[in-house]
């Protein structure tokens, strides 16, 4: 005797748990299925465990997607401002970091809390350490075989995330479950990830690790998107907030560009009349801007051979302009393990914006991270969650 339910959602994450509490306020019945032993597990360990639950600034221009107007609509739907008023509903203290930044003053856990407060509110039903075989459809609704028995229910939403982080429980299933009812899928990637470095460039940096500046970076050359955040020399290679933003428009076999000095003329002072113009005299005008050892290494790199002193004005440019536009060809990126997030997934053409369900299959709807709808780093992925969630949470 199969249990029976309006709607089952597949993942007990940030947009699982959304969606349910959603729906679940329509007085439908909703059960939530998870694998995992326990729910929100990545909400837990998000913003270094203070969860970066949205951003003031969210707007669809943050998001990589195939189609970048797919995501206006959930938007539309449910606001950064929607997020702050549920959050103030539950008196969580929360501040603004940075860059419309909002975390929690105090823990992850007080998000986790809201959801799966609201969701027990809505009468919504959890059941943990299920893991989930087979889901098929049968004429009005689905049937979704577990190792716990049968479920059936009128709507499937999946919500099972993305690839990264797969000690945390991340598995392919929702991409799998997609072509299996015939979706496409867009080539996942890891986004939002540290960067490794070529050879010849992990021998040249990587004694520098821990040295840190804020730059300008950018890749894709073809309409590049550049953030201004800080970035971090690795043992590996590059990352920081500049470069885990960057990561997300990277292509293996592309170059990042870097600009080393946003905003200043480093080598001005060269050119005043009877200034030095040597290695010591940049020395001394790169360290203004850089660490130390990184302007060294820097120069030592980049200051053209058989230059002592004397440097002519052409020269001194062609320093400037290279500091403003550093490229480096990573040889790859840290991978799924260390990625915040996978860009890429169940193709938005075959969604419908409003409501998330897919267009072939009524009664089927994805969203979070399992979509190919991927945020900036700051807060915007969480808000995608909620809004997708939200948007299939009304409709299923
Ligand atoms: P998830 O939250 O990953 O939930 C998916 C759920 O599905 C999990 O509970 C999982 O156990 C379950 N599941 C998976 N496969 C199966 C299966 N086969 N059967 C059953 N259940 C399954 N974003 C921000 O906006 N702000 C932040 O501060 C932030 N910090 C982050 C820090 C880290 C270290 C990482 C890795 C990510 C961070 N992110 C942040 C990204 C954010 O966590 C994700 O975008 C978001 O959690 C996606 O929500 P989701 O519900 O789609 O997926």
């Amino acid at each position: 005797s199969a249990q029976q339910f309006d709607v089952v959602v597949l993942g007990a994450g940030a947009a699982g748990l959304m969606c349910a509490m959603e729906s679940g306020r329509r007085g439908r019945r909703v059960l939530v299925l998870d694998h995992a032993d326990k729910p929100g597990k990545k909400i837990l360990i998000s913003g270094g465990g203070r969860c970066n639950f949205t951003n003031l600034h969210a707007r669809p221009e943050n998001y990589l997607s195939a189609n970048p107007h797919f995501a206006k609509s959930a938007f539309a739907r449910f606001t950064p401002a929607d997020m702050i008023a549920l959050v103030e509903k539950h008196g969580i203290p929360y501040h603004e970091k940075t860059l419309g930044q909002l975390f929690c003053d105090r823990s992850a856990h007080d998000i986790l809390n809201l959801l799966l407060k609201e969701c027990a509110e809505a009468g919504v039903k959890l059941q943990m350490s299920t893991s989930i075989r087979n889901v098929q459809k049968t004429g009005p609704g689905f049937v979704v075989e577990t190792n716990a028995g049968e479920i059936r229910a009128a709507s499937v939403v999946v919500a099972t995330g993305g690839l990264s982080i797969p000690k945390m429980g991340a598995t392919g299933f929702g991409y799998d479950l997609a072509q299996q009812f015939g979706l496409k899928i867009v080539e996942c990637r890891p986004g939002l990830v540290p960067l490794v470095f070529s050879a010849q460039d992990r021998e040249a940096w990587c004694d520098l690790s821990g040295l840190s500046a804020e730059v300008v970076a950018s890749a894709r050359q073809k309409k590049p998107q550049a953030f201004r955040e800080k970035m971090l020399i690795t043992h590996r290679g590059l990352s920081g907030p500049v470069i885990l933003q960057a990561s997300s428009y990277w292509r293996p076999g592309q170059p990042v560009t870097l600009d080393l000095a946003p905003d200043s003329r480093v080598f001005a002072p060269l050119l005043a009349p009877k200034a030095r113009r040597d290695a010591n005299a940049a020395l001394l005008a790169l360290r203004t801007i850089l660490p130390a050892r990184m302007a060294e290494r820097w120069l030592a790199v980049h200051t053209p051979p058989g230059l002592t002193k004397d440097w002519t004005n052409a020269s001194i440019a062609t320093l400037e302009q290279r500091l403003h536009a550093w490229e480096l060809t990573p040889a790859g990126t840290e991978g799924y393990v260390k990625a915040e997030v996978t860009a890429g997934g169940v193709d938005t053409a075959d969604l419908d914006a409003k409501t998330m369900q897919a267009r072939n299959v009524p009664g089927l709807f994805f969203i979070g991270e399992v979509v190919d709808v991927t945020g900036w780093l700051g807060g915007y992925n969480f808000q995608w969650a909620w809004a997708s969630g939200v948007s299939a949470g009304q409709a299923a």
